[in-house]
Parts: C-alpha cells; sequence; structure tokens
C-alpha cells in the first residue's frame, strides 16, 4: 500500500504534526512510524514539563509566535481530552541587585512579547513562594505545566481514531527517493509514501541526510540531569521558580518545577552525553563521539565556551555544587532534602561555525519536511509546530 503521508518519530513534535494534517486533510492515509515501542521515549517523555509562556524569545521568531499560542492551545487541548495539565503561573527570580537590570530587561521582552508580567517585591514573592530568596521578581500567570507523554499517549488514540495509523518499534534505516514516490526502508519492509515529514529529535539531522536533505546544522546531545525533593522537602515549593536566565545560554539554569504528579525536580544543568541517547553517565558510544569530536562545528562551540562547559561538568559530578545552585534560590535546602532524578538528554542543534540554532527550523526536500531543530519549548509550542508543517503539507500536497 502506498501511503499519502508518513510523519517519522512518535515524539510529541512528530504526533502534533500528524494530528494536525490530519485535521487539514481528513482521507489521506497517514502513518506515523517510531523506533521505539511506544510514544514520548525520548525528549518528550524526558523534559521539565513546563508549559513556556514565551517571555524570554526574540519577538518575532518562531518560538516567540507559537509559545504565545500555545498558552492557550496547550492547556485547552489538555482541558479537551482530559490530560492533565496546570495553569499555576511561575516566578523568575533576581536574587542580587547586579541582576535587576537583567530582570528590566527580561520584563520588557515580555512586553515586547505581549505577555502579562507582574513585577513583585522581594516580600510579594514570598507570600507566593515563602522559601524563596530574592530581591524582587517577575510573575508569569500563563506558565504552566503539563503531561507531556500523556498528551502524546492521547494523540496517538485520536490519530488512530481518525483513521491514521502508528506502529512501534520500526525504524527508518534508509531512504530512497524515487521518480514519484519516496521509500523509507525498515527491518519489517519498505514503507512507499508520497510524502514524508522526519520529526527526530535527537536523531533529526541523520534522517534529514538520509533523505538527501543537507542538514543545516550537527545534532549534539547534551544531558540535563535533576534532583528531586523528597516528599518532606517539597513544602519548600509551590510551583514553579526560575533564575534569570543568562542572556548568552537561556537554557541553562537550574530550576524548581513542581511536576503534574506532584514531585518537584531541580534541574537541569546541560552536560555533553557521550551517546545520543545517553540517559546515564556511563553511557558512551565510540562511534558517536568520534563523531562529535571530529565535527568543526562541535570544536568552535567548545573552544568558546569551555568555561561554562567546565562549570556544568563540575556541577555534574559534584552534588555539593549542585545543591549551592539550588540554595541561590532556596536557601533552606539541604543535602538531605534532595536525589538524583532521571535526566534527559536534549538535542542541540549546533552549525558548523559553532554557533547553536535557537529558533525552530523546518527543511525540505523534493518529497519530504524535516523538523531540524525543535528545542524547548517545542513540548508546549508542539500544537503550533504541527500546524505550520500542516500548512506547508498542504502546499506540497
Ligand atoms: C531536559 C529537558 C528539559 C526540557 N524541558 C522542557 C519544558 O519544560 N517545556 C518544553 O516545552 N520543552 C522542554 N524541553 C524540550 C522538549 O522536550 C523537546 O523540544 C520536545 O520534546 C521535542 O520533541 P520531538 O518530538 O521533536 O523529539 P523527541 O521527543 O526526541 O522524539 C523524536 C522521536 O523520533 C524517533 N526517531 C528518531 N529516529 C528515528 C528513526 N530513524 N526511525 C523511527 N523513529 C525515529 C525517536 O525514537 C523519538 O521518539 C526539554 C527538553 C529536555 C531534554
Amino acid at each position: 500500500m502506498r501511503y499519502d503521508i508518513v510523519i517519522v518519530g512518535a515524539g510529541i513534535v512528530g504526533l502534533a504534526t500528524a494530528y494536525q494534517v490530519q485535521k487539514r486533510h481528513p482521507g489521506k492515509r497517514l502513518l506515523v512510524i517510531e523506533k521505539e515501542r511506544g510514544p514520548a521515549i525520548h525528549q518528550s517523555g524526558h523534559n521539565s514539563g513546563v508549559i513556556h509562556s514565551g517571555i524570554y524569545y526574540t519577538p518575532g521568531s518562531l518560538k516567540a509566535r507559537f509559545a504565545k499560542q500555545a498558552g492557550i492551545s496547550m492547556p485547552a487541548f489538555c482541558e479537551e481530552h482530559g490530560v492533565r495539565y496546570d495553569v499555576c503561573g511561575k516566578v523568575v527570580v533576581a536574587v542580587e541587585a547586579q541582576e535587576l537590570p537583567r530582570l528590566d530587561k527580561l520584563q520588557a521582552r515580555a512586553a515586547e512579547n505581549q505577555i502579562p508580567v507582574r513585577r513583585l517585591s522581594g516580600e510579594e514573592l514570598r507570600e507566593r513562594e515563602p522559601h524563596a530568596a530574592g530581591i524582587a521578581a517577575l510573575e508569569v500567570p500563563t506558565a504552566g505545566i503539563a503531561d507531556y507523554p500523556g498528551v502524546c499517549r492521547k494523540m496517538v488514540q485520536l490519530i488512530e481514531l481518525n483513521g491514521g495509523e502508528v506502529r512501534w518499534n520500526c525504524r527508518v534505516q534508509q531512504v530512497k527517493i524515487g521518480s514519484e514516490v519516496a521509500q523509507l526502508i525498515t527491518p519489517s519492509g519498505p514503507i512507499e509514501t508520497t510524502l514524508f515529514v522526519t520529526c527526530g529529535g535527537l536523531q533529526s539531522d541523520l534522517l534529514t541526510a538520509m533523505a538527501g536533505v543537507a542538514p543545516p546544522a550537527r545534532i549534539i546531545p547534551f544531558r540535563g540531569e535533576y534532583y528531586t525533593l523528597k516528599p518532606d522537602a517539597r513544602r519548600l515549593v509551590n510551583h514553579l521558580i526560575y533564575p534569570l536566565p543568562n542572556p548568552a545560554f537561556p537554557f541553562l539554569g537550574v530550576h524548581f518545577t513542581r511536576m503534574i504528579n506532584g514531585e518537584i525536580h531541580a534541574g537541569p544543568n546541560a552536560v555533553l552525553a557521550f551517546k545520543r541517547e545517553g540517559y546515564h553517565r556511563t553511557d558512551f558510544s565510540m562511534t558517536e563521539m568520534c563523531k562529535v569530536l571530529g565535527y568543526a562545528g562541535f570544536r568552535k562551540m567548545a573552544k568558546a565556551h569551555w568555561r561554562e562547559g567546565m562549570h556544568e561538568q563540575y556541577r555534574s559530578f559534584s552534588r555539593h555544587a549542585f545543591l549551592k545552585t539550588l540554595q541561590r534560590l532556596i536557601p533552606e535546602i539541604t543535602d538531605a532534602d534532595i536525589e538524583p532524578a532521571p535526566a534527559g538528554v536534549r538535542a542541540m542543534a549546533v552549525k558548523p561555525d559553532g554557533s547553536m540554532i535557537d529558533d525552530f527550523l523546518i527543511s525540505e526536500g523534493r518529497f519530504s519536511m524535516h523538523v531540524c531543530n525543535a528545542p524547548s519549548p517545542a513540548a508546549t509550542a508542539s500544537i503550533e509546530i504541527g500546524e505550520y508543517v500542516a500548512e506547508r503539507v498542504a502546499e506540497k500536497m
């Protein structure tokens, strides 16, 4: 059988894309294929679970536009389909006086992006988060938390209910582009399709290259490690407490997140993973590491940012250093309050010149589209990314 469209990858971006394509083209034969045994096994199931409001992003960028819309669409999806979520708001905290100009800038950025925020004094901050340090803060009421694996499971149900197919344990190993159709080669045989979209997360550059399209960047995997607060210490955090982002590395910054199951996570840091899907310190792939070290873009990035890299690495090995970072935001936390929690791995798209691609990025081939970069807040904005891809699929069809 020939499919009209195949989506590769059942993370939240692939599933939201399938969901949106199906909405636009209800009669088309649609298939989602995923190499793992179920949805959200990689980034979509190993993240902070935050509905980001969009205050940080460059005005006019896809991230800024989509995150703002997602503040409405993600809670609406969860509400309609019975997935757990909570628009609990968050605070971004200035701990020292020298951080106040950065807090002002963030407030101005939020205004540019038309995201409502409220400036809090130290006292007002402690009315909301009694244990937080800080002399001032921004309260962002539209931020929240969601059960993203739950969103993924629900999307799978909806796709199947509407006549689409989803195949697990089905890895695309090769792509053959013919004159009229593409063939996706998998261990269980070739799959013929008129059009396909790759949403491969940590494998996105490899899938793009398989389709004969030059990826704009190489994916470098960065592990994000977390601690969790022991049940007795959960009282220290009500909702979401964030530090001010470093403008050069907005994705860095250990924060406190109340997860949808009531746990409080603290993290993540960002250290080079020695394997694309390397969730543990000991996970190592010689082949993958040789490719990373042999990539000029990685070497340039490492040369430019080695200081931050060393700091993150140190914090990975030193529980004490991690704790000190946490104590900046919640001074009462002690070593007895925390225990390690499962890590996630981020797909960082690094260009040959060593710079990182910040915005969402989608490339096109003759019969294909490729989500080449879908970093945070792509879980929040997945419905919007899916809609954007579906619009372009419609043009191609
Ligand atoms: C530590 C961490 C914290 C984060 N926190 C947040 C947050 O709080 N809020 C937020 O909005 N975002 C957050 N993010 C970002 C968010 O999780 C990701 O941007 C999003 O999940 C990306 O979804 P995806 O579908 O593109 O990728 P993934 O979820 O990684 O899915 C890609 C899928 O493609 C499959 N695949 C790959 N290659 C093949 C192949 N050859 N054949 C078949 N299948 C294949 C993989 O198995 C995988 O299931 C965080 C990310 C990390 C790592």
